[in-house]
């Protein structure tokens, strides 16, 4: 019997409906409101850090980032060859250089080592990207940058509640961004936000976020800014996921486990590895074999979707270099990803590796 499997959908129920009825019957449906004020403090504090700006969605979170951080023109940002466009979109859309750096084999992060062959004068910040919620090493990345004078800004798009050496994902960056696109952790549909401790980097992240209008004075502008606001709408149906959060971390890290166990010297298998001193957020799991194919097509036969990982940024016209990437070419030709929605059942799960164990007998 075949089933019906989908890489990742939103888990939305009660609570959401009823606080987003409660947005609506109050009348504040653009970006004031409680809800937006509750969800940017609530996920903040749940991150660890002092400050969360809500904003329309990751890329425009990252694009905030680099704008307080003063990067430009002339200006190179290190993000890794592995990952998401939006990463070095966001560096393209402050007039900065994207200065790809390969990944770990093993992690599918950056490293300290990957990073710093690639510092030049003008490197100004490094993006680490907590990719499929993993995490980077952040201690000798935060070291390797305060040595070089480099902004450090976390990509935590994936990586809600992942924790390096016990200390949330996006506590560790000067700024740090998440996403909550629809199959994200925690999700608002669209949305992002931006995190920092540092009340100087908020009060400008505000301002850009709101057209560049002084906040003493309305409808003055001192600088050119963006609409990169979040409703209240929106935050109505991310303080209903915050909730959650804890409860889906939970299940996404059994799956993970479960995965990582089950499917252990599987025939050809190699694993996105998870470090000792980090907790993954799993918001993919990530593997990689030489029989890609032949797993992938036999899964979907099944009903089981599987994703592709991330093709290198370096392959695509925008991002294009001659350099050569081995680790990011051989992941994402050989990876990619298996389903870790909360709401997939233990038979799901047991379906799902046999369906691979079948495929490399
Ligand atoms: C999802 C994602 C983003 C962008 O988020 P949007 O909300 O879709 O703009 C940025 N970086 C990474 C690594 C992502 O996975």
């Amino acid at each position: 019997m075949n089933r019906n499997i989908p890489i990742s959908e939103p888990i939305l129920g009660e609570r959401e409906r009823e606080y987003l009825l409660r947005a609506l019957e109050s009348g504040w449906i653009s970006s004031k409101g409680d809800f937006i004020t509750q969800f940017e403090s609530g996920f903040a504090q749940y991150c660890g850090r002092r400050y969360g700006l809500a904003t329309s969605n990751g890329t425009t979170a990252l694009h905030l980032a680099m704008l307080a951080l003063d990067i430009g023109p002339g200006d190179e940002v290190i993000v890794p060859n592995l990952t998401f466009a939006a990463t070095a979109n966001a560096a393209l859309h402050a007039g900065a250089t994207p200065v790809l750096a390969d990944v770990d084999v093993d992690s599918w992060c950056l490293s300290e080592n990957e990073i710093r062959a690639k510092i030049s004068t003008r490197t100004r910040a490094i993006v680490v990207v907590h990719l499929y919620g993993n995490m980077c090493p952040m201690n000798p990345i935060l070291e390797l940058a305060n040595d070089h004078n480099l902004h450090v800004i976390e990509d935590a798009a994936e990586a809600h509640g992942a924790k390096y050496k016990g200390r949330p994902s996006g506590s560790m960056g000067a700024i740090s961004c998440f996403s909550f696109y629809g199959n994200k952790i925690i999700t608002t549909g669209e949305g992002g936000m931006c995190m920092t401790d540092d009340e100087d980097l908020r009060t400008k992240m505000q301002i850009l976020r709101d057209h560049g209008m002084s906040k003493q004075r309305r409808y003055w502008h001192d600088v050119v800014g963006y609409n990169y606001r979040m409703t209240n709408i929106q935050a109505a149906i991310g303080c209903a996921q915050l909730e959650r959060i804890d409860q889906f971390l939970r299940r996404r890290r059994q799956i993970g486990r479960y995965y990582r166990e089950e499917l252990d010297g599987v025939n050809s298998l190699l694993f996105q590895e998870v470090p000792a001193n980090v907790e993954s957020s799993f918001w993919l799991f990530g593997l990689r074999s030489s029989r890609k194919k032949k797993i992938v097509n036999a899964l979907e036969r099944i009903g089981v979707e599987t994703r592709d990982v991330f093709m290198p940024l370096s392959d695509m016209p925008p991002y294009s270099t001659p350099e050569a990437f081995p680790n990011s070419k051989a992941i994402s030709d050989q990876g990619f990803c298996l389903p870790t929605t909360p709401n997939l059942s233990d038979e799901d799960l047991a379906f799902i590796t046999q369906g691979i164990r079948a495929t490399t007998a």
